[in-house]
């Protein structure tokens, strides 16, 4: 099974024909997380075939609109979808009530329970464990309070082996068990390491997700050695100070940090609009940091 990430949107500050602001859907297995929600989110679902009930969480990374003005659009037409259950949404302070006075502006009563799960600044926090996979925060280095997201998929059962299965007679009941990892033990108390009756865990598959940021070495901690790393490559480094004054970043100062987290991918995105294509950019990360891909809207990375 893969984990898979869908680009809804990789542009900065407005939407351009080719590109809507900041959205991302991250599957673990049947979980679907969806990261930011810029203007243009919804669209972007329909194009994708993603249904927006498939959902129970929503991740917000700032404030800044190009990250969350697609919100209340969307919560609005799950209301008009006649959702039931519950939606979580994890987000700075202070957008439950922009939230709160648009509900009560539009005289709506959602169908569903809405639930706000404030981020705090104070370095890694679990803030949501599924069956699937377990989701932390961290502090990125912005204009404003904004937070990156890691996604570690949880450990998977183990594989019998099936000759095992028959040679120690092992019944159905124990088998879960000794996918989880324990040993057997036969009816005659001889202890069967787990080893000799499975195949090795597969590793779990990591994903990071860092945008708004100016290249800042301290996060690197919380993204170290995973899979699939998201770094916002604003603009090119020939406009470092330009990045630098708005707390952006530039693609090689991405791939820098894709380097030194030991990441095994790099995706770049977040692109200034005056970029309309972006190979530029992608060149000049692969300089540093060669397993790199730009992100482009509709984008699917898998991670097999
Ligand atoms: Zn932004
Ligand atoms: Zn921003």
């Amino acid at each position: 099974m893969s984990l898979k990430l869908t680009i809804l949107g990789c542009g900065s500050a407005t939407p351009t024909i080719d590109r809507n602001p900041t959205a991302q859907v991250l599957q673990v297995l049947e979980r679907f997380f969806l990261i930011d929600c810029g203007e243009g989110t919804q669209l972007q679902m329909r194009r994708n075939k993603i249904r927006p009930r498939h959902f129970d969480h929503i991740f917000i990374s700032h404030l800044h609109g190009d990250h969350y003005l697609g919100l209340f659009g969307l919560l609005s037409s799950l209301h008009l979808y006649s959702r039931n259950k519950p939606m979580y949404v994890f987000c700075p302070p202070k957008l439950k009530e922009i939230i709160d006075l648009q509900l009560t502006a539009s005289g709506t009563r959602l169908s569903y329970e809405l639930h706000f799960h404030e981020l705090v600044e104070n370095g890694e926090q679990l803030i949501i464990e599924t069956n699937e996979a377990a989701v932390y925060s961290f502090p990125m280095n912005h204009r404003i309070p904004c937070w990156g997201f890691k996604f570690v998929e949880k450990p998977r059962p183990k594989s019998m082996k099936g000759e095992k299965i028959r040679e120690y007679n092992i019944s159905f009941s124990k088998i879960d068990e000794i996918r989880n990892g324990n040993n057997f033990v036969n009816e005659n108390g001889k202890i069967i390491p787990n080893d000799e009756l499975t195949f090795p865990a597969k590793e779990t598959r990591t994903y990071a997700f860092c945008s708004d940021t100016i290249y800042d070495e301290s996060i690197i901690p919380y993204v170290k050695g995973v899979d699939l790393l998201y770094h916002e490559a604003t603009f090119a480094h020939e406009l470092l100070d330009k990045a630098t004054n708005r707390y952006h970043t530039t693609a090689l100062q991405a791939a820098t940090f894709a380097l030194k987290a030991e990441a095994k991918t790099l995706i770049i995105g977040h692109y200034s609009s005056r970029y309309g294509e972006v190979s530029a950019l992608l060149n000049e990360a692969r300089t540093v940091f060669e397993n790199t891909i730009a992100a482009s809207d509709n984008l699917v990375i898998e991670i097999s």
